[in-house]
């Protein structure tokens, strides 16, 4: 068997790094495996101003870039790979990824949440050529074009006023006649001169030879068809959590989030932290926060556990 760690923490976004800061600092040496697309969704955050600490703001990837140093200055292993299968039946625990296999006797899941995509083809085909699930990575292709967000939650909206300061024009989508998003964020989109909202509208379709030119909407109400011309469309309809790995081997709410207690899971010795266990804060700071707690909790857990192991060693 492959040697066998105290931690493995998979996932490298707030949540997981700062778990290895604190698991570093308790000297459980741990494992991060960070993924390719390591850092998170801060990864595709250009400026980042709720981080407490920075009163000017900071770059999401170079926000992340230091919480990396951090947790490497303190002797927390980072492995870059994606994981491809985890077993959390045996113990130690089993993590395998393009390097190999490796084993702890807890772990810390940190593997956040990605966006939600509609689902249509239309829309896999033009990802990229002006399908974007990101307006502070994409929407600086649109300066002065009409583009389109689809989605009536805070996401949505903070999407559409990030691009409003871009984009000639922006049509906010929302299958309903009312938005989700806070109060605030909604009367800010309503009340802006450069964002039209169209209510009541699915997606239907998006349009375009190549890149996108346009999106085709169906009226949920009389279910009559039009197409409006746009650039882009951003597609802003709320996150899904990472949890593919998990699926069958710990309780995971029908969302697909894995359910904690603190960030204890069901299963001993696996705790939870950051996106990957909230869909309602859902911050970089959050996220960090519950990441020192998991840290806190696995620590305490090896200490007893490991502890009583000894002691029962003793007695044979
Ligand atoms: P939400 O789940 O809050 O909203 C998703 C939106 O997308 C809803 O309006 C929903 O419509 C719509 N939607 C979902 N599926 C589809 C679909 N298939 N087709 C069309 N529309 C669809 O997700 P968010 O990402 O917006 O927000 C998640 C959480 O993060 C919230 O708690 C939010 O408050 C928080 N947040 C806070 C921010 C802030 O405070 N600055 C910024 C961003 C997020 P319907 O309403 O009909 O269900």
């Amino acid at each position: 068997m492959a040697e066998v760690h105290n931690v493995i923490i998979v996932g490298g976004g707030p949540a997981g790094l700062t778990a290895a800061i604190y698991a570093a600092r308790a000297n459980l040496a741990p494992v991060v495996v960070e993924g390719y697309a390591a850092g998170g969704q801060l990864m595709i955050t250009a400026d980042v101003e709720n981080y407490p600490g920075f009163p000017d703001g900071v770059q999401g990837p170079e926000l992340m870039q230091m919480f990396r140093g951090q947790a490497e200055r303190f002797g927390a292993k980072i492995i870059t790979s994606d994981v491809n299968r985890v077993d959390l039946s045996s113990r130690p625990f089993g993590v395998w990824t393009d390097l190999g296999e490796l084993r702890a006797h807890a772990i810390i899941i940190s593997t956040g949440a990605s966006a939600r995509w509609l689902g249509l083809d239309s829309e896999t085909r033009l990802r990229g050529f002006g399908v974007s699930a990101c307006a502070t990575c994409d929407g600086f292709f649109f300066r002065d074009r009409e583009v389109v967000v689809v989605g009536g939650g805070d996401t949505a909206m903070e999407e559409a006023l990030f691009l409003a300061r871009i984009a000639s024009k922006v049509t906010v989508v929302h299958r309903r006649d009312e938005f989700r998003a806070s109060r605030i964020m909604a009367e800010r989109v309503i009340n802006h001169p450069n964002i039209a909202v169209r209510w009541n509208a699915e997606v239907a379709g998006i349009v375009g030879d190549g890149v996108t030119e346009g999106i085709e909407l169906r009226d949920t109400v009389t279910g009559a068809l039009d197409t409006i011309p746009t650039a882009a469309v951003f597609v802003a309809i709320g996150h899904v959590p990472n949890t593919n790995l998990l699926t069958g081997q710990i309780d995971l709410d029908p969302s697909g989030y894995v359910i904690t207690d603190g960030t204890r899971t069901n299963v001993e010795g696996v705790f939870a932290c950051g996106d990957v266990q909230d869909s309602v804060y859902r911050q970089a700071v959050t996220a960090a926060g519950s990441g020192c707690m998991a840290a806190i909790d696995a620590e305490r857990w090896l200490d007893a556990t490991l502890h009583h192991a000894a002691a029962a060693e003793q007695h044979v």
